[in-house]
């Protein structure tokens, strides 16, 4: 047996972030930036008015109020022909230009329209309420770096130079392969001794869920030809490849053979001191070195590798530099019983605030690794090493799948 660390430090190694290219903004979302960006076009591009009122100069406040004209009208899209003189004001809308003359704006809600003038009822300053051109954005700034991760709100600042493409790490396209001859997709009625395959579609929405590109290769008999064949094609087709099943110790656990053969020198099966998820299989394979990370075929076992060593590897194969999920130490509310293994445990549990502004981890029974009906309702791995306490009140660090389900504390 190995130590996760070690385990897990292996793969890492092995990883290389996937070569940049041009991608769509509108599919770059959570991507990872390769390019300097500096901008081109300022924002806002002109002076503008923040609120619906009236144009003004500000001079003509001096002395606390001011009756002025009313010599016209802007809106949003449009521009002003007028030039303001002392003594006028021009009705102005949130975001149109700042008509040629004009300094400031009055508020509607401050204003009185008496007639065809405004009266402006005390002393307006050079520049309230206008947005001046460039206080956003100034031309030249640099607006990204390689490294950043692009966010809703990233993608917007982009559109606002009018981009439609920038340089970034893809987002990895992932292979997912069931194996095992008992076998059965979808409604299929089910034969004597066949199952219905979980880890598939158990994969296939982790990766999604993760901002990967997840890519079905369906389900391969335990056979060394059966199994090689579609893991050749999953190394053709994709930028890494997860398989369930066949890396233990039984007669037809061909998948491992089939990795350590696909990756030669590269390839480690290893017996990880963990519970679930000891069986582990990686290789990375041709040119490309493509991962290929062979799980265990149990569900819950899956997941759970795929938390510690599928998801940080292909963050880091996206180009990122934070690759962990969201963890934090959790107070239990019950006693969680571990057996002396020399193992690490890693329990789906559920965590919420508790009333003293600290994370508990409020359910503390355990459950076996073939019960996916009690992780699906878990929003947190309890990460549980030998050779420490965890009595009720004692702190364990949990790996939070779901933060958003914590809501706010
Ligand atoms: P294995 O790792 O191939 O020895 O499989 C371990 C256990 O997980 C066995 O009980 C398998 O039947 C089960 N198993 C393997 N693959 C899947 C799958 N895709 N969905 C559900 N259970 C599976
Ligand atoms: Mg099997």
């Amino acid at each position: 047996m190995i130590e996760l660390s070690e385990a897990k430090a292996f793969v890492l190694e092995s990883i290389r972030v996937l070569e940049a290219r041009d991608v769509a903004l509108k599919d770059a979302g959570g991507c990872v930036v390769a390019q300097d960006v500096a901008a081109v076009e300022a924002v806002p591009g002109f002076d503008n008015s923040s609120m619906d009122g009236f144009a003004l100069r500000s001079s003509d406040t001096v002395s606390g109020s001011a009756r002025l004209a009313i010599v016209g009208r802007v809106h949003a899209g449009d521009v002003s022909t007028i030039r303001l003189e002392s003594g006028q004001a021009m009705r102005i809308m949130t975001g149109a230009p700042l008509p040629a003359g004009a300094d400031c704006v009055c508020m509607v809600e401050e204003a009185e329209v008496v007639g065809d003038s405004v009266v402006i009822p005390r002393h307006i300053g050079v520049g309230d309420f206008v947005r001046r051109s460039g206080d956003d954005i100034a031309v030249g700034q640099l607006l990204f770096s390689p490294g950043e991760v692009l966010n809703p709100a990233s993608l917007a600042v982009l559109a606002g130079q009018g981009l439609s493409t920038l340089r970034v790490h893809p987002r990895p396209r992932v292979g997912v392969l069931s194996t095992g001859n008992e076998l059965v997709s979808g409604a299929q009625e089910l034969a004597a001794g066949q199952i219905r395959d979980l880890n598939r579609p158990l994969l296939l929405a982790l990766l999604a869920g993760s901002g990967f590109a997840p890519v079905d290769l369906g389900t391969a008999e335990d056979g060394r030809e059966a199994i090689a064949a579609s893991l050749a094609r999953g190394v053709d087709g994709c930028d890494a490849v997860v398989t369930t099943g066949g890396v233990s110790v039984g007669d037809v656990d061909f998948v491992k053979l089939v990795i350590a053969e696909l990756g030669g020198d590269d390839a480690r099966w290893m017996q990880v001191a963990i519970k679930p998820g000891k069986p582990f299989a990686f290789a990375v394979v041709g040119p490309r070195r493509v991962p290929l990370f062979g799980l265990p075929g149990n569900p819950v076992s899956t997941r759970v590798s795929f938390e510690l060593f599928v998801r940080p590897a292909l963050k880091k194969l996206a180009g990122h530099r934070v690759i962990e999920r969201f963890s934090i130490d959790a107070v239990l509310d019950g006693d969680l019983d571990k057996p002396a293994d020399a193992k690490v445990h890693l329990v789906h549990v559920n965590v919420a605030w508790g009333d003293d502004g600290r994370v508990h981890v409020v359910d503390t029974k355990r459950r076996g690794s073939h019960l996916l009906n009690a992780v699906a309702r878990a929003n947190a791995i309890a990460v549980v090493p030998e050779g420490s306490s965890h009595r009720r009140g004692d702190v364990v660090r949990v790996i939070v799948l779901d933060p958003d389900s914590l809501g706010a504390p």
